[in-house]
């Protein structure tokens, strides 16, 4: 079986592993970087809301030229009926970052993949890491076809959590929550991102471009396993006030997924010359909204961490970065339970596990 040699092989070519790879081709030139990516980007992904403050980002990555040639839909207004029945819109125009943008995601994660390949970065598509043998002074990574012999990995397969045992780190899920998506053509919008809470959880929808759009309902897994299924789905979405009046009768459905959509975080954060970015590191859940910026954040710092192990500063380097995880965590926590407390108007089973006194198992882990 061929084997290859690199300096850093980045596992995952999302944007945490994207914009790792960028980054390391910027900061470390000289070395090697080999990004290995499952799939090829070109299948329809849930997580379309980027936010404003993703522009620094883009632009320290030298990816702001190619996002803005890719023309996304810019997010002009969020409308939500979530306290109580009452839409309520907030211009971008009144945001002090101004407007984000609603995405094509697998056009998104093909642009800052295709960014890391021309800043030297050796991307290959279609390549899945099955497992990570830590040897001497190397990670030997298995591929189907090939071995890679990598000085430091960063792990970034995002909610795939199968590599998990072979870098020693335990997966810790805070919370079950799944997201029953629709994609539809035909069905154009006004940059819009709305978003509804309703008994059985919460729905949102966003129109992307080319006239497309994504329907998403939110709940947790033991509840909607009936919207597996398209009549209760459709069913549940024609008693919402605000998401399903989106859908014309034009509109057609070109993709069903079901995703995961939970808190988890990974312990530790970094070990032995590996280093985990994006949600491989922490996945929150989509109403933060925060998926998309942590994951090019981590990215970046991931690879300064992966560059100091190599320069052979790895305590430091590991104990900084655990740091920085456990701190964005404990943000996390409480904005998010206040911000579903603010909504938890309903004697139902999704709501009662969310209301104002419940303690989460996320919020008894960040105080811990
Ligand atoms: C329903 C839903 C809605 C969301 N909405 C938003 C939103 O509006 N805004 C937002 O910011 N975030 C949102 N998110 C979150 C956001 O999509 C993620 O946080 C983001 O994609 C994380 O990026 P990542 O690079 O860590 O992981 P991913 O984007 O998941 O990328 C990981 C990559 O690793 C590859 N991979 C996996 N296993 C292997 C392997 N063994 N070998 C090689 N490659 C592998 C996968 O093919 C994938 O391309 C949403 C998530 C969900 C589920």
């Amino acid at each position: 079986m061929p084997c290859e040699q690199t300096d850093f092989a980045v596992i995952g070519g999302g944007p945490a592993g994207a914009a790792a790879a960028l980054t390391l081709r910027r900061h470390a030139p000289r070395r090697r970087v080999i990004l290995l990516e499952a799939g090829r980007h070109d299948r329809p992904k849930p997580g379309e809301a980027l936010p404003a403050v993703a522009q620094g980002l883009l632009r320290q990555l030298g990816a702001w030229t190619p996002f803005v040639a890719e023309a996304f839909v810019e997010s002009r207004a969020l409308v939500s009926a979530w306290a109580d029945e009452t839409a309520e819109q907030r211009h971008s125009l009144f945001s002090a970052q101004g407007a984000g943008w609603q995405l094509d995601r697998a056009r998104f994660d093909r642009l800052l993949v295709q960014a890391a390949n021309v800043a030297g970065a050796e991307v290959r598509l279609g390549s899945v890491v099955c497992s990570a043998i830590r040897e001497d002074q190397a990670w030997r990574l298995a591929l189907a076809d090939a071995e890679i012999l990598a000085g430091a990995v960063i792990w970034a397969t995002g909610r795939s959590w199968g590599l998990a045992r072979s870098f020693g780190a335990r997966l810790r899920l805070h919370s079950h929550l799944a997201a029953y998506t629709r994609f539809f053509d035909r069905a154009p919008g006004e940059g819009q991102m709305v978003i509804e809470a309703r008994p059985e959880g919460w729905w949102y929808s966003a129109d992307l471009p080319g006239q497309r759009r994504v329907v998403a309902c939110l709940t947790d897994p033991d509840l909607g396993v009936e919207l597996r299924e398209p009549t209760s789905w459709y069913r549940a979405l024609a008693a919402t006030q605000l998401i399903a009046p989106l859908l014309s009768s034009d509109a057609r459905e070109t993709a069903a997924l079901v995703k995961s959509a939970g808190t988890a975080t990974i312990d530790p954060a970094a070990g032995e010359h590996w280093v985990a970015a994006g949600d491989s590191l922490f996945a929150a859940d989509p109403l933060s909204s925060r998926g998309i910026v942590h994951a090019l954040r981590s990215g970046i710092l991931a690879a300064y961490a992966a560059s100091d192990m190599l320069d052979g500063h790895g305590e430091l380097a590991r104990s900084r970065y655990a740091m920085i995880a456990r701190q964005g965590f404990a943000d996390y926590v409480p904005a998010l339970a206040a911000h579903y407390a603010a909504a938890a108007r309903w004697d139902t089973a999704f709501w009662q596990r969310r209301g104002p006194h419940v303690q989460t198992p996320a919020a008894a882990a960040a105080q811990g």
